[in-house]
């Protein structure tokens, strides 16, 4: 019954936050002469990929970035025409389908090249290539050693456009970190050895914030775009999602009560409990057992107690909360409530894993 009206847990994106995000984002690349991509991988770092892009792309960001085929071919089967970058895609990936798409591609090394020469075979269509140079971060990108062999292949291949020449920070949230210079005079030998003047994107977030002279042609926002701030410095980013549930059964317990799995939290004297059915499933760790709070009827107050796997338990004090009532698990931190980034300190982990913890079809989200 009470599910029909109040959702278990409920993912709230903010998209004028979003996009005052952007254009915030964008306008400094702009300052650069730099334009700006959204990046919506993950599903749009689990704030949803189609409605973040629509909204980034209204607020000043011109192109979308993406970790796969899928999630790019998600995008245009939703209507979005702009550039598209995917990255993250495997050797044995079919790549015609989003090379007839228009959807650009990374190629890492001679083996993904051809890989993508096949589908734009296939396609019948030239493929729109961004190579990637790894210069420090070790994951994918060509190692130095190879780049010329890479570059050469692109040339020789009909069937490639050479695009953009990019690169991925290890430490640009760590301003000052000497590895960040030395990608990017990496990156700029790299660049050097490409003919024909291919765009240059190596900024993530906290290089579009703290280094305007490595947004080059295009910089690649996620993190900051959502309103979570990666470097120390103060910025006007407003957080765009918010965690949210509602009590669905209130019950006064005595002193000497216990609450949840394994009685770890004992009432010391007469309370008022709160039930709230939001648990691990639903994307409340674990682990925050004991060291959690909710905002509930305009205070902070503890959850007791474990999390269970769909339900977790707060405690009222003397205060008697209704049934319905809204309770915000995480939101923009302005009334007091928890955030991300508090979630996130308190577990030892960073933002984006709480953000994007909350991709999971259990978790309603809607949209203002
Ligand atoms: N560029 C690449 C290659 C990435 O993998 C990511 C995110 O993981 C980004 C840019 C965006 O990074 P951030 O969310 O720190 O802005």
């Amino acid at each position: 019954m009470a599910d029909r009206n109040l959702p278990r847990a409920e993912v709230v994106v903010d998209l004028e936050a979003l996009a005052h995000n952007v254009a915030l984002l964008a306008g400094r690349a702009a300052a650069s002469g730099a334009a700006t991509m959204a990046v919506v991988k993950a599903d749009g770092y689990g704030h949803g990929a189609v409605p973040v892009a629509r909204a980034a792309l209204g607020a000043g960001a011109s192109w979308i970035g993406v970790a796969s085929q899928a999630e790019a071919l998600a995008l245009r089967t939703a209507g979005i025409d702009a550039p598209v970058l995917s990255w993250l895609d495997t050797i044995d990936t079919d790549f015609a389908p989003g090379i007839a798409a228009g959807i650009d591609v990374s190629a890492s090394s001679t083996r993904e090249l051809g890989a993508i020469i096949e589908g734009a075979r296939a396609a019948g269509a030239t493929a729109r290539v961004h190579l990637k140079i790894d210069t420090g971060l070790s994951r994918n990108g060509c190692p130095a050693t190879e780049w010329p062999e890479l570059v050469a292949a692109a040339n020789a291949a009909p069937e490639v456009e050479t695009v953009a020449v990019w690169s991925h920070l290890a430490c640009a949230d760590e301003p000052g970190h000497p590895s960040i210079d030395r990608q990017a005079d990496r990156f700029a030998r790299a660049c050097a050895a490409v003919d024909g003047r291919p765009l240059r994107h190596l900024a993530n977030s906290a290089a579009t914030l703290t280094r305007p002279d490595l947004h080059l042609d295009l910089v690649r926002v996620g993190i900051a775009m959502y309103g979570l701030n990666p470097v120390a410095q103060p910025e006007d980013l407003r957080p765009v999602m918010s965690f949210r549930s509602s009590v669905v059964l209130t019950k006064r317990i005595a002193a000497g009560e216990s609450v949840s799995y394994g009685q770890t939290w004992t009432a010391a004297t007469d309370t008022n409990l709160a039930l709230v059915p939001a648990g691990y499933a639903d994307g409340v760790p674990r682990a925050l057992s004991g060291r959690l709070h909710v905002w509930l009827a305009g205070r902070r107050r503890p959850v007791v107690g474990r999390v269970c796997m769909d339900q977790l338990v707060v405690d009222c004090g003397d205060d008697r909360v209704p049934v319905g009532e809204q309770v915000v698990l995480f939101g923009d931190g302005s009334a007091g409530e928890p955030t991300a980034t508090e979630w996130a300190d308190t577990l030892g982990t960073i933002d984006y894993e709480i953000v994007t913890g909350l991709y999971r079809p259990r978790v309603t989200r809607t949209y203002r």
